[in-house]
């Protein structure tokens, strides 16, 4: 499987995946096998897909090493095991209709919170690992990059089970992912971002 290592922090490394659909989402899970040793003492970006005026949806290691996301404008916080230098399998749902937002850390769930009902991601964006672009897609800030390794990132429009999370967490089949689908993901480096493939 391809993993990607971003070894330094800089504002120019970063990875564009592009998805099998419109990212048009009333719902979601998205997954990502992640480690990193930055310690708590910055914000971390670990995924972000933007359009031209909104960070559609982005996700964050907060300074406080809490895990949020944010869909266009303020986020939703939770506290969670920290992510480290050791692989963590992290998931993110959220179903507009009902606003329930969860994280799952190592096939753990977080409490549920109610975020963003109603709300709707839009389509016409670009799907970026390791930087958070401020504008469509550039405006790149070292001090949010992400140095470390990510890899297995998928997406689905839906909201998976919890079952179904933690088969993914131990590399059971289950349905691929239909919005990103990291086996068949065409995925392009830029700067430092190394690939290698990893046995698993
Ligand atoms: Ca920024
Ligand atoms: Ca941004």
């Amino acid at each position: 499987m391809t993993s990607l290592v971003f070894p330094t922090e800089t504002s120019s490394s970063y990875v564009e995946v592009t998805p099998l659909k419109s990212l048009e989402l009333s719902a979601f899970t998205l997954c990502m096998r992640v480690a990193t040793e930055l310690r708590g003492e910055r914000e971390v970006i670990l995924f972000a897909y933007r359009t031209q005026n909104y960070d559609e949806l982005n996700v964050w290691r907060e300074l406080n090493g809490r895990l949020s996301f944010y869909l266009a404008g303020e986020g939703v916080f939770f506290r969670t095991p920290e992510l480290g230098p050791m692989e963590t399998h992290l998931c993110v749902t959220w179903d507009s209709q009902s606003g329930a937002s969860a994280i799952f850390v190592d096939g753990r769930k977080s409490l549920t919170k109610i975020y963003k009902k109603n709300h709707r991601i839009r389509s016409g964006g670009k799907i970026i690992l390791g930087q958070d672009p401020d504008n469509f897609v550039r405006d790149f800030d070292q001090n949010q990059s992400f140095v470390g390794e990510i890899y297995d990132v998928n997406m689905w429009d839906s909201v998976l089970s919890q079952t179904e999370i933690q088969d993914l967490l131990s590399r059971k089949q289950v349905q691929p992912g239909n919005v990103i689908d990291w086996n068949s993901a065409n995925i392009r480096t830029h700067g430092q971002v190394q690939m290698v493939s990893l046995e698993v």
